[in-house]
């Protein structure tokens, strides 16, 4: 095995170097890096309010903040530029864009003595730009050879539009997804439909900061409004829900459709699950064919496949020695009893 400078901590913290952590907590480490919002990247950040410098886009902060995360107002959480180098104690961070979700990047530090490590922290493919280091860990959510998908995200858009269009004529829609695909389906929705799209005042003001972000999203409806009642039973409406969200009412005949990242199998971006439910894989991760893509272009000549939030990370790393001739290694937990390691 190479002289590896970047690693993993078994509670998910990349490491770049010996001064810089991603998405974790490492006792020791100067900095930081948050790559997004999503709660599998969010671990021990309270520690590190406490004994580190946090670095992350100003989108990624404002969601953060809206979720009453209290972000401490002295120095130590710094908005870095969403595509754009800056140089922390002699270590220069770049971020570029990852267009997974508002706000999110991939991450290359540039250590003192030069070496360039990489983290995509989740990504979607195509992209336009890519990080360019020597060393890289990789998501592996899609790491395996049978995650391909064999249709645009184009394609799956049109049949989510396709399948609203045609069962707003018959009643109420939940569409159901995750942050992030959720708010891609504003998108979607704006200017598709005329009756009562629904979602909670949280969610709306989740919205309204992916539309100071250029997010060009549709008009809204508090849930919390004391005529929703009388609204629903009007006509047709569309109701946004988180997946796994607990909710009080449950309108009985309806149509489901769960905008879906792990269902990504087939040859149609749409499953008929039942006549009243529908999954559509809007997903916004890179597909296995995607992700070597994607480590071909930053250059690495050596890759750790993250095996703290992928479950693919073997699979992963035997194809990248295999297809890409490029060393590879699923990251190895290392547990130790100090604290935060
Ligand atoms: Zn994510
Ligand atoms: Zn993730």
């Amino acid at each position: 095995m190479s002289n590896l400078a970047i690693g993993i901590s078994h509670n998910g913290a990349v490491k770049l170097g010996n001064q810089v952590t991603c998405d974790g907590f490492v006792y020791g480490y100067e900095y930081r890096v948050q790559t997004h919002v999503h709660d599998d990247h969010m671990s021990n950040f309270d520690s590190s309010k406490h004994f580190q410098t946090i670095i992350m886009s100003e989108p990624t902060r404002s969601l953060l903040e809206i979720r009453h995360i209290e972000m401490p107002h002295s120095t130590n959480v710094i908005t870095h530029p969403l595509n754009g180098i800056r140089e922390y104690d002699g270590i220069k961070i770049e971020f570029k864009s990852s267009s997974h979700m508002l706000g999110a990047v991939q991450v290359s530090v540039t250590t003192p003595s030069g070496e360039r490590l990489g983290y995509s922290g989740d990504f979607s493919w195509p992209l336009e730009d890519v990080i360019e280091v020597d060393q890289l860990v990789i998501d592996s959510t899609y790491g395996n050879p049978e995650s391909v998908r064999k249709y645009t995200q184009e394609e799956a858009n049109d049949a989510f539009k396709e399948i609203v269009g045609k069962k707003i004529k018959e009643g109420p829609i939940i569409i159901k997804g995750h942050r992030g695909t959720l708010y891609r389906s504003l998108e979607l929705l704006n200017g598709l439909v005329q009756c009562p799209i629904i979602a909670s005042k949280k969610k709306i003001v989740e919205a309204k900061v992916c539309e100071n972000y250029g997010y060009c999203i549709c008009e809204l409806t508090e849930l919390e409004n004391p005529n929703i009642r009388k609204l629903r039973k009007e006509g047709p409406y569309i109701e946004l829900r988180y997946i796994g969200e607990y909710i009080l009412y449950e309108p009985g005949d309806c149509t489901n459709i769960n905008l879906t990242a792990s269902w990504v199998q087939g040859s149609a971006p749409l499953l008929k699950v039942s006549n009243s439910t529908y999954n559509i894989a809007v997903t916004d991760h890179a597909d296995f064919l995607g992700t070597l893509e994607y480590i071909k272009e930053t250059g690495a000549n050596v890759v750790i496949t993250d095996s703290v939030r992928g479950r693919n990370a073997s699979l992963l790393a035997s194809a990248i020695t295999r297809k890409l001739n490029i060393e590879a290694y699923p990251a190895k937990i290392v547990r130790s009893k100090a604290w935060g390691v």
